[in-house]
Parts: structure tokens; C-alpha cells; sequence
């Protein structure tokens, strides 16, 4: 029978590659924690209408990526293309703009997006989202891209880019699109998506993906020349403090996000390496989300770092080692019956442990052993077993010694902590 295959565009995330995402979530929990940020978990699913309202209707992600069908009622529901709407639904849902303070939550899951498959770019993706609410304060801004610069640090990666830029507020969006609109109409070459833009909503065509559309925008105003002077003081203070706590930035006065939400504060971080999916995060503030999502009059920022192409650009050596752990090699029916009470006593006493259940020689448990990393092997014969010892080996090394049964836990414990350090 033929055998059945993943969906195009989502792969599996399989041992020991596995590993490395447990530990850049936990490095990333971590990360959140000091900064008083705690998490969300939410549904897949969502009403098809929350995105459509929030992220806007001229945005590839709703024109076009979305996957979205109607249920068994005749609900038209979506899988999540992106995390900042429902975290702001349900923060709306559960009352949480309820008191004083910023609200701040992070989220770490799966999103999906029908795009074309390709190096970096899937339609199961997989982010890691911070967002933060209920203050404008260019504080809150400098303090979401710390928390992104410090958890990039930590792990490990060097070659970024911090690249930033201001959008304004709704009233200096209003005049840079009266003359942006006006810039697109005064030349000729739009691609057909563009030649709609133009018309319905400017700002989309500065995030065309086109080449033709990007070398023309190239002559297009900016919308830092349109920033009413409350915007120029927040950015200029967002930029001090980042400039304070060592983040070096590389000011994009073309850098627009592919939502339409978006106010004051975008950025994105790129890194060498990956070549054209070079964005492994993206953010910015948007303080007409809540709002429009039917909520108070309430502002947020957030960012969302694409942990597939994080994990390209990884560093080998700044992964923890997964723990290697015991084999118990037992040969005999009395050795493997001895075995299954040591085993289990090793794990309840947190070390890692393993035995085989098949009748298999010395040899081949040997190898089996090394093929599954393990740091120390215990070997009990019936022989051994009826005098009461084991021999214990270092895999590393290759050096025997015999060990009395009774003592075989706490000659483990005390090795595995030397190994561990402490
Ligand atoms: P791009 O310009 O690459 O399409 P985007 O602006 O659509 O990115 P965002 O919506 O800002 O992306 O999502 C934040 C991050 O999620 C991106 O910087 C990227 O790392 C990651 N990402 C987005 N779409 C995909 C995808 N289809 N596959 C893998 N990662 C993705
Ligand atoms: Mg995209």
C-alpha cells in the first residue's frame, strides 16, 4: 500500500532536532519571566471574521494565505495565520483590561499561512509572541525589543540585524497617504495587486514583494517626513533608550509590516544566512487593534519571532546537551527481571535509564547502547546477579569496574552529578 504523506508545507519536528526547540521555548519562558510576561494558550481555531476585521482585507494574509472553511454548522472558521488578534480577543473575552498596569503575555505555537513552500517559508509555521498592553509609553516599546534583543542573545545569535522605523499614528497615516497616493498615481509599472492597492489602501503597496513595484517605491516619500510631533518625540525617546541599554539599531525609514494595524513602532530583525526569508522576527506597536476588535480605547505592542528560521541559524554549540543517561544490559531471564527493578528505581530517582526487552547478546546490546548515546551501561549476567555485583561501564573511557548491586544508585547519583557539575 502506498504510504500516506504530510501536508505540503508542514514538516515534522523529529529527535534529536526536537531538542533544540524544547530548549530555545525554555530558554525563551525563561526570558519572558524576567520580564513579568506569562503565557497564553489558545484555541487553533478562530472565527474567520476576527482576522478579517483585525489584520485587514487588502493584506496578503487575508487576500490570500488564510485557511479557512466552514464547519459542520456552516461556521466559517480560520486556523490561525498570526497570534496578536486572539491573544487581544481573548483578552477582551476574559476581562483582562480590567485594572491597572500593562498586561503582558507571551505564546508559542503553531500558526499556518498557504503560501508557496520553500526554504524558511511553510504553511504550518511556528512563532513565539510577545505582546504587551495597555500603555503608549515609549518605555513599553524599548522594553519589548529588550526582551527580544536579551532572548536572541541568549541564544547565542550574533549576525542580526535590528532594523526599526515609525509609522505614526492614524493622523500622520492619514497625510503620508494622501501623498503617497498621489506618488503612486504619478508613475506608471504597478503590478495588478498594486494597481488596486492604490486605489483602496496606499500603504499596502510599501510591503509589495515585487521587484518592479520595489524599485519604483524606491522614488516614494517617507512617512518620516509626515510625523506629527508626538510621534517624533516617541520614537526619538524609544531610540535613546535602546541606544542606553546597548541595542544597536539600523534605521528603515521603509519598513512597514504586513498588517494593517500597525502604529508608531515597527521593527524586524534579520539575520545573514538564510537568504531571501531573511526576517526571523517582526514587531511594532498597535494601538487601534483593541479598539477595532470591539475593546476600550487600549494601546499594544508585541513582536513575533519565526522559530522555524530560528532554528536555521542556531548555533550548534549553544544547544544543552540532552542528558545520555544508563543503559542496563541484562543477560539472562533472573538479570532481566533484576534489571526491570533497577531501571525503574534509576528513573523514580531521577536518572535516565534504559533497558532492552528482547533476548538480544552482549554485543548487541552494546552497540544499542552507544547508538542511543548513553553515558554509562551496567552489565548484569545471571552471574554477575548471584553474587551480588554489576559491572559498570564508562563508554567514554571504555573502563570496567564491579559494582555491588546495593550500591549501583548511589555510585550513579554521584556520578551524574560530578558530570553535571554540582
Ligand atoms: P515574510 O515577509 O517573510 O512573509 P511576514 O511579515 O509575513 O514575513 P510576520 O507576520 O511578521 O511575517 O511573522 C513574524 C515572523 O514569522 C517572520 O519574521 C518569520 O520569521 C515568520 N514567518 C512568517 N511567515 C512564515 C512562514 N510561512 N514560514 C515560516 N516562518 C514564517
Ligand atoms: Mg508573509
Amino acid at each position: 500500500m502506498a504510504l500516506i504523506r504530510a501536508v505540503r508545507g508542514m514538516k515534522d519536528i523529529l529527535p534529536p532536532e526536537s531538542g533544540r526547540w524544547q530548549w530555545v521555548e525554555q530558554v525563551a519562558r525563561e526570558v519572558f519571566a524576567l520580564y513579568g510576561y506569562r503565557e497564553m494558550r489558545l484555541p487553533l481555531l478562530e472565527r474567520t471574521e476576527l482576522f478579517a476585521r483585525s489584520i485587514g482585507a487588502d493584506t496578503d494574509i487575508v487576500a490570500k494565505e488564510m485557511y479557512t472553511f466552514t464547519d459542520r454548522r456552516g461556521d466559517s472558521l480560520t486556523l490561525r495565520p498570526e497570534a496578536t488578534a486572539q491573544v487581544v480577543r481573548a483578552f477582551l473575552e476574559n476581562h483582562l483590561e480590567k485594572g491597572a498596569g500593562v498586561k503582558k503575555y507571551f505564546l508559542i505555537g503553531p500558526m499556518f499561512r498557504y503560501e508557496r513552500p520553500q526554504k524558511g517559508r511553510y504553511r504550518q509555521f511556528h512563532q513565539i509572541n510577545c505582546e504587551a498592553l495597555g500603555s503608549d509609553a515609549p518605555e513599553l516599546d524599548a522594553e519589548v525589543i529588550l526582551l527580544l534583543w536579551d532572548l536572541l542573545s541568549r541564544l547565542g545569535l550574533k549576525t542580526l540585524t535590528l532594523l526599526i522605523n515609525s509609522l505614526g499614528c492614524p493622523a500622520c497615516q492619514v497625510e503620508f497617504r494622501d501623498k503617497l497616493k498621489a506618488f503612486l498615481f504619478s508613475r506608471e509599472g504597478w503590478c495588478p495587486d498594486c494597481l488596486r492597492r492604490r486605489e483602496v489602501n496606499p500603504l499596502r503597496v510599501l510591503d509589495c514583494k515585487s521587484q518592479r513595484c520595489r524599485e519604483l517605491m524606491q522614488q516614494a516619500p517617507l512617512l518620516r517626513d509626515c510625523l506629527c510631533q508626538a510621534c517624533r518625540r516617541h520614537y526619538a525617546r524609544t531610540l535613546e533608550l535602546l541606544s542606553r541599554f546597548g541595542v544597536e539599531v539600523v534605521e528603515q525609514p521603509r519598513l512597514v509590516r504586513g498588517l494593517d494595524y500597525y502604529t508608531r513602532t515597527a521593527f524586524e530583525v534579520t539575520a545573514t544566512g538564510l537568504g531571501a526569508q531573511d526576517a526571523v522576527a517582526g514587531g511594532g506597536r498597535y494601538n487601534g487593534l483593541v479598539r477595532d476588535l470591539g475593546g476600550p480605547d487600549m494601546p499594544g505592542i508585541g513582536f513575533a519571532i519565526g522559530e522555524d528560521r530560528l532554528m536555521e541559524i542556531l548555533p550548534a554549540e549553544a544547544v544543552r546537551e540532552e542528558e545520555r543517561g544508563i543503559f542496563l544490559a541484562a543477560l539472562g531471564p533472573a538479570a532481566r527481571e533484576k534489571g526491570l527493578d533497577l531501571v525503574q528505581e534509576w528513573r523514580r530517582q531521577g536518572l535516565v535509564a534504559q533497558m532492552d526487552y528482547e533476548d538480544r547478546s552482549l554485543k548487541a546490546q552494546m552497540s544499542l547502547a552507544d547508538r542511543l548515546g548513553a553515558k554509562w551501561v551496567v552489565i548484569l549476567g545471571d552471574r554477575e546477579l548471584a553474587g551480588g555485583q554489576a559491572v559498570l561501564r564508562d563508554m567514554d573511557t571504555g573502563s570496567q569496574e564491579s559494582v555491588p548491586l546495593g550500591e549501583l544508585n548511589i555510585v550513579l547519583k554521584h556520578k551524574s552529578a560530578i558530570k553535571e557539575g554540582n
